[in-house]
């Protein structure tokens, strides 16, 4: 088990659209793990890899820890793929462990279907909706380099300005490793 510092908001890779896993190597798999350890560590529901400072395009799951999804086991997708977004948008409150202590209102799709990878390649699809959808749609955006201050209207990006400053300068206080700058 090993926990990886988690990249902040500041850091390039967090901008960067990641790169397609060719295939899954023993050293991918390790690789995942960590991601789960240290998601967990961080008592984060998921994490993408980019998160980790790893540019490629998967990410990790885990809602045990969310009401009424206790018996959840981990999930992992590689290489996802949005098929499909409702029409029908829902807001909910919104945090992530690369925006430590931030919390904002993101207005989302309520269902998504999503086409991946799992650890054994197959290729697999899933419809989700709710808080799977959620998550699975503010993972994808990690992929694609964008997080949730490009998913809010502007007023709420401009009263997020001074609290994006403090992480970046990482003049947070969490309780889980970062990177350093
Ligand atoms: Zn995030």
């Amino acid at each position: 088990m090993a926990i990886l510092p988690i990249t902040v908001y500041g850091d390039k890779i967090l901008r960067q659209k990641t790169q397609p896993v060719s295939s899954v190597s023993d050293e991918l798999i390790v690789k995942i793990k960590n991601m789960i350890d240290t998601m967990h560590n961080a008592r984060g529901v998921g994490l993408a890899a980019n998160q980790v400072g790893f540019n490629k395009s998967l990410f990790v799951v885990d809602l045990k820890g969310v009401d009424g999804y206790e018996k959840f086991k981990p999930m992992i997708f590689i290489n996802p793929e949005l098929l499909l977004q409702s029409d029908e948008k829902v807001v909910i409150e919104e945090g992530c462990l690369s925006l430590p202590n931030l919390r904002a209102e993101v207005e989302r799709s309520k269902m998504v279907k999503i086409r991946y990878l799992n650890t054994d390649e197959q290729l697999m699809e899933l419809e989700a909706d709710d808080f799977l959808a959620r998550v699975i749609l503010h993972e994808y955006d990690h992929l694609i380099g964008k997080m949730i201050p490009d998913r809010v209207n502007k007023e709420m990006k401009a009263q997020l300005q001074a609290e994006l400053k403090s992480i970046k300068k990482r003049k947070v206080e969490i309780d889980y490793p970062i990177t350093q700058l």
